[in-house]
């Protein structure tokens, strides 16, 4: 539509509206300038591995060597590596929903079986302990844990990673931690990686970034899995018979990124703060729309139910109603398993959240 010229507004987009920082840009310009454009290791530069490696003890308190960090062409890619080299055909892999929707379908792509913990949006898409251990079976290989959450924005509170982490133990689960959201957390929320729970819980845990979200560098493809050195050493075998190395001057950028100072991404942050703030008190504003402040990341996930009925039976109707009509896309929330949903990203600028949600409204009170 809008090739076709078209005024739509997308909050569809699950990538920060902001340029790369300058510095990232220059490190890996100058990289091919002086010739950096050949293979390297498989899994990386060792002087990104490292630098992957301090970030991580640093920020997190986690401690990998770098040899067990293996880097990649994005968080993507070292979650698909993760179930490549984790998953024996029918094991079961337990996801929170609302979940982000490649977990399930790598899942599968490695023979495994997702299988379903359901957190419902009252109580903030925390799941319940009792349904994790339920969830538990003996062909569980692994539990898989995203926070902050995309769709939701969910962040899940110390004591629920606690649970996590004494089931994992128990049953002797792995722990597979997507932690590509880490830095945008609002309300004083500070991130709790799951591997920093105790040394036993980290040989247990396979810790998921990227550069993406946190440095705007979706475009590039870069990010990183650090895991116990057995699972490690697989997945970088794994990916040499697959990608070999991410690209030689992207990685360069990426040594860049992890020198910049915490503060370079504060004013991003402060900004997705502001931006979660009015989204939610325009789409709470709706008559019968609800939903929780999200604590993280940059998506609004409001349940729409009480507009589903006759005319309009699901959300995914619903989001094609509001492209024809309002011309606002969304994702259905069905997508990510959470049915009843929309899935709003407020990774697009102030007015354009205005105008959007505005429409939204307008074309809500159509079929109210
Ligand atoms: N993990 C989650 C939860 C995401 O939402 C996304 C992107 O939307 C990714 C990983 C992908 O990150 P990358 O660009 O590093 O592959």
């Amino acid at each position: 539509m809008q090739a076709e010229g078209i005024d739509v507004v997308s909050f569809g987009a699950g990538e920060p509206d902001f340029n790369t920082p300058e510095p990232i840009c220059v490190a890996a310009i100058d990289a091919i300038n002086s010739g950096f454009t050949k293979y390297t290791p498989s899994a990386g530069i060792p002087e990104l591995r490292k630098a992957v490696s301090e970030k991580l003890e640093r920020e997190d308190g986690l401690k990998y060597t770098p040899e067990q960090v293996i880097v990649s062409c994005g968080a993507k890619h070292s979650v698909f590596n993760t179930m490549q080299v984790l998953i024996d055909p029918g094991d079961e892999v337990i996801l929170i929903a609302p979940y982000w929707m490649t977990y399930a379908d790598q899942i599968r792509l490695a023979g495994g079986v997702p299988v379903i913990v359901r957190a419902s949006s009252e109580s903030g898409f925390i799941p319940e302990y009792d349904h994790l251990r339920e969830a538990i079976s003996e062909k569980t290989k692994a539990i898989l844990v995203n926070s902050p959450s995309n769709p939701s924005g969910a962040v899940l509170p110390r004591e629920t990673m606690k649970h996590i982490a004494a089931l994992a133990l128990r049953f002797g689960l792995w722990i597979i931690a997507d932690e590509i959201y880490e830095h945008l957390l609002y309300d004083g929320e500070k991130h709790l990686s799951v591997g920093s729970l105790g040394a036993e819980v980290l040989d247990r845990t396979i810790t998921i970034n990227g550069f993406s979200k946190t440095y705007s560098m979706t475009g590039w493809r870069l990010g990183y899995a650090a895991a116990p050195l057995p699972i490690a050493k697989a997945m970088s075998n794994f990916q040499d018979q697959v990608t070999s190395n991410p690209t030689s001057f992207v990685q360069k950028g990426g040594v860049a990124a992890l020198k910049l100072p915490p503060t370079s991404i504060e004013a991003m942050r402060a900004e997705f703060e502001a931006r979660r703030d009015l989204i939610h008190g325009l789409l709470t504003a709706i008559p019968g729309v609800k939903m929780q402040k999200p604590k993280g990341a940059f998506y609004a996930l409001p349940d729409i139910s009480a507009y589903l009925g006759k005319d309009i039976k699901s959300d995914a109707e619903l989001a094609t109603y509001l492209l024809d009509e309002a011309k606002v896309a969304t994702v259905p929330g069905s997508v990510f398993e959470g049915s009843g949903h929309i899935r709003l990203s407020y990774a697009i600028s102030r007015a354009d959240i205005e105008k959007g949600v505005a429409r939204i409204a307008e074309a809500l009170k159509r079929i109210a």
